[in-house]
């Protein structure tokens, strides 16, 4: 099967903690420039960006998935993806009918910029988006599923905010067919004390919040085409894989 680039986890200027700079049309051209041929845009808790994010990736030839960066009641980040626009932000639209609603401070968290696909500013988002989206983690996957795209835990190795900073392990009743690193040196030493690892995808991600984060075209996917629904399909598959540049070169 051919082998794409990817990056599923990248934040724009709607994340409070997204760079302005991060514009539909520049994060799109970034990833076009790196040499990516998929990535995701996951703003924490909404994807009203991604209608932009979507109709850039189509003129100048980038595959946009639309997601969110989910944060459940336990304060656990979860990527979710969606294989069209209307899931999405449906699924979004459930999320802002649950989450917590205290008033973002731009002074100190950044501003949440909804943008259109000539980057214009069309809105901004009131509430601070980083706190419970309002789905508890046991019930991520699921709830995602419902909407038609799937859920996995993001940078489980991080201290915080990850599934197992904050439980200590992953639940085989989750439902998880993923696992998304930061780092992806560390899985060695995580799959001894999780062997649940070995028995799902693993990917890595750049997580960016500035254009200066986002990586070079590293760590590859294999699909059987390369379509929003392929790569949603596979992630929550039982063929596991490790989709990185480690494993392509057999370390
Ligand atoms: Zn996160
Ligand atoms: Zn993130």
């Amino acid at each position: 099967m051919p082998k794409y680039y990817y990056d599923l986890h990248i934040h724009s200027c709607l994340s409070p903690c997204g760079d302005m700079d991060m514009t539909p049309n520049n994060l799109v051209n970034m990833a076009k420039l790196l040499g990516l041929d998929v990535i995701a845009l996951t703003d924490h808790n909404t994807s009203l960006n991604c209608e932009a994010a979507m109709k850039v990736g189509e003129e100048v030839g980038l595959l946009v998935i639309p997601g969110m960066e989910l944060t459940t009641t336990e304060d656990i980040h979860a990527v979710c993806l969606f294989p069209d626009l209307e899931k999405a932000l449906a699924f979004c639209s459930y999320v802002d009918g649950h989450r917590i609603k205290v008033r973002n401070r731009p002074d100190i968290y950044g501003r949440q910029v909804i943008m259109n696909e000539q980057d214009e500013e069309t809105g901004e988002i009131e509430h601070l988006l980083l706190p419970s989206g309002g789905i508890g983690i046991m019930d991520a996957y699921r709830t995602a599923k419902e909407f038609g795209g799937i859920c996995y835990p993001a940078h489980i190795d991080r201290d915080s905010l990850s599934i197992l900073s904050v439980l200590g392990e992953i639940d085989p009743a989750c439902g998880f067919r993923t696992a998304e690193l930061a780092d992806i040196s560390k899985l060695d030493e995580l799959r001894k004390t999780h062997p649940i690892l070995d028995t799902m995808h693993i990917i890595t991600c750049s997580d960016a919040h500035y254009l200066e984060n986002m990586k070079d075209a590293q760590n590859t996917i294999e699909l059987p085409a390369l379509t929003r629904e392929a790569v949603i399909e596979y992630l929550d598959s039982a063929e596991c894989r490790i989709h990185t540049k480690i494993n392509a070169e057999g370390f």
